[in-house]
């Protein structure tokens, strides 16, 4: 017990560790460039809010939240997403008041109650974008890009864009009802989840797994086919702005995200080759989740994609890491009296900037430097009796096996910078 994780968590290990900082580092550029500002909320809120942020009848909701009281008897959950959170601070902080758009992205870890599997736990971690205050089609464009931009800078291929519109609520009741007519005369084939749907939110019948499902709702009416004027002439603007960056989709009119607030555009990235888990993130417009949140009328689009699978799709198609961390130099003490010389020279060293450390195990010389070995320094200095008289160090190229006996001073022009 004491020495195991719970059951869909992770440890993220120095090795492993790296690679994650490359991601972020990658994401924390691309959002730069874009305008992009960081938020941090907290890891837990109101239980109230993902309620009614996230949506009472989606599975986050009805199934795989960590909802506990706390010690004040409050009703507290583990964010399971991102966006209902920065909507909530975004109203908190008064962010409406300033200029607007308001361009927010996060990197964190989210929770969710699932069955685990590869590239599927019950912590795990997101990097989402929310754009609060823009209407305008070009915006959606630009989110979209975003993500394809993050995507290749980390050198994934074969991803796919599939992009679909939700409509708005003066078209998507007209594509309801016609849903549940195509539905209605075989509703008890269908999964009784999908039955349980039919009433509540029918959308959603369409983004059902189940093999029986999707047969059954192959030639269902198409929501594209339902949109109202203006809602198509947003969706041609939307494909417009991606054409022009030369940016590929595919129109998908079985992609859905059936909540109310969710309006207009939707989206989702796959990579091929990874499994099951395909989606490396999604997102879409939800020009009603603000007001649903307690403000007021304000447009908002968004998008999040799971570091763990961005890392495993990496994996799997071959794509290079930056090396690991490895020491520029590794002081080795060579007698016992040149030990307070030689943790004084570390410390110059790392106020030089180089990566260098010692050993404070005493070991003996050689153990020394097979352990400088196994870090894969680059460079060894070695003090030792002599060298303490003289004011000297040897230094040893770990590559090469040169070594060359310099005063101290001397040590950068050896090891270079
Ligand atoms: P969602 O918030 O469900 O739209 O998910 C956005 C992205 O987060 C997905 O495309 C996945 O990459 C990732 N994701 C969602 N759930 C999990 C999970 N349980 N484990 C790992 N990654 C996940």
């Amino acid at each position: 017990m004491l020495t195991t994780k719970p059951r869909g968590t992770n440890d993220i290990i120095p090795g492993e560790v790296e690679k994650w900082q490359y991601i972020e580092d990658v994401i924390r550029d691309v959002c730069r460039i874009y305008g992009y500002r960081e938020i941090r909320t907290p890891v837990f809120e109101h239980t109230e809010l993902f309620k009614r942020g996230v949506g009472e009848t989606t599975d986050i909701v009805e199934k795989e939240m960590y909802t506990f009281k706390d010690r004040g008897d409050r009703s507290i959950t583990l964010r399971p997403e991102g966006t209902a959170s920065v909507v909530r601070a975004y109203l908190e902080n008064n962010l409406h008041a300033g200029p607007q758009p308001v361009k927010l992205y996060y990197i964190g870890p989210m929770f969710r109650y699932d069955r685990p599997q590869a590239g599927r736990y019950r912590q795990f971690h997101q990097f989402g974008v929310e754009v609060l205050g823009a209407h305008s089609a070009g915006i959606d464009a630009e989110v979209m890009a975003m993500a394809m931009e993050v995507y290749r800078r980390l050198g994934l291929k074969d991803l796919e864009l599939h992009i679909n519109s939700l409509g708005c609520p003066e078209c998507r009741p007209k594509f309801r009802s016609s849903l549940q007519e195509f539905f209605r005369p075989r509703l008890e084939e269908f999964c009784p989840t999908c039955q349980d749907r039919f009433e509540r939110n029918p959308l959603r019948i369409l983004d059902c797994k189940n093999k029986k499902c999707r047969q059954l709702a192959a030639g269902a009416p198409a929501i594209l086919d339902c949109l109202c004027d203006r809602c198509a002439a947003f969706f041609e603007e939307v494909k417009r702005h991606l054409e022009e960056l030369g940016i590929d989709y595919i129109v998908d009119k079985n992609l859905v995200r059936g909540l109310d607030y969710y309006t207009h555009t939707a989206f989702e990235v796959m990579a091929k080759g990874i499994g099951a888990q395909s989606s490396v993130g999604g997102g879409g417009r939800y020009n009603g989740l603000v007001e649903a949140c307690g403000g007021k009328d304000t447009p908002g689009i968004g998008y999040a994609l799971g570091l763990e699978r961005i890392l495993l799709a990496m994996e799997q198609q071959g794509v290079e890491f930056p090396p690991p961390w490895r020491p520029d130099v590794f002081v080795v003490t060579a007698s016992p009296q040149a030990e307070y010389a030689a943790f004084k020279l570390l410390a110059e060293l790392r106020n030089l900037g180089y990566r260098a450390d010692k050993d404070y195990n005493g070991r003996s010389l050689k153990a020394q430097m097979k352990y400088a070995g196994k870090l894969n320094a680059r460079y060894t200095v070695i003090i030792g009796e002599n060298e303490l008289e003289n004011g000297t160090a040897v230094v040893k190229d770990m590559i090469t096996g040169e070594q060359r006996e310099i005063t101290r001073e001397k040590i950068p022009e050896i090891i270079g910078r």
